[in-house]
């Protein structure tokens, strides 16, 4: 099932019908496709399904599996193009399960090409360039650890250690985020409410991104309340 088809809402089987219905499909070439159904806290759209191999029926991150819609193979992680966790445009997505991912990546010159025996150069490696990016990612828009490796399906402690840098420290396409681990967030909770406050009053979602140095997916997620809802 391609882009094409989708925007056309040319749905084949009862499960691509009851998934996509729950997407926001924009019929142009580039506007992301966010899910509307459920979401996890940090963002992610969770969609109810027995994935291929397993036999209970579960919360899957919806754009894990509107990937593996767009191409028959699941992925273990879905890593997103334009750093907006609800969104499951299959060309915003790529698989972050390969190493050929990293390798594809390199290619295209968005991520060092170095060979060498760390990360995935190293075979005993459970966690891939894409994990670790997005894991990042993630740490950046202030989504807590333990919630992260849930989501991508890694043990805490490894992840922990990549994603402050204690490993992988060559990855260099997104930085560790800032006092990692500390409730999970670099924004506190006054710069939540004002981050609210003036987007009510008006202030471009852009602007305050780039004044609180984080994501405008971050500054969208902290308004829907999405993320940091506790803060009233
Ligand atoms: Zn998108």
């Amino acid at each position: 099932m391609n882009e094409k088809q989708l925007r056309a809402w040319a749905h084949t089987t009862p499960l691509e019908a009851r998934f996509w219905s729950k997407v926001k499909i924009i019929d142009d070439d580039d506007s992301c496709w966010e899910f509307d159904g459920a979401h996890h806290p940090d963002g992610y759209g969770q969609f109810q399904w027995t994935p291929p191999g397993e036999t209970k029926r579960r919360a899957v991150n919806a754009s894990r599996v509107a990937l593996y819609l767009a191409t028959g193979k699941m992925p273990t992680i879905a890593c997103h193009n334009c750093d907006n966790p609800p969104c499951c445009r299959p060309s915003h997505l790529y698989d972050g399960t390969h190493k050929t991912n990293g390798a594809d990546k390199a290619a295209r010159g968005r991520a060092p090409g170095k060979s060498n025996q760390r990360g995935e150069a190293n075979d005993s490696a459970t966690l891939t360039d894409a994990i670790v990016t997005e894991a990042r990612r993630l740490g950046h828009q202030g989504v807590q650890q333990t919630a992260i490796a849930q989501q991508l399906g890694i043990e805490r402690a490894t992840l922990s250690y990549a994603i402050t840098g204690k490993t992988w420290s060559h990855l260099n396409e997104v930085a560790p985020p800032v006092a990692p681990n500390r409730g999970g967030s670099k924004l506190t909770d006054d710069d939540v409410r004002t981050i609210r406050a003036e987007v009510a009053a008006g202030v471009p979602q852009k602007d305050l991104a780039a004044r609180f140095n984080t994501s405008r997916a971050t500054i969208s997620n902290i308004v829907k309340r999405k993320v940091r809802g506790n803060v009233s």
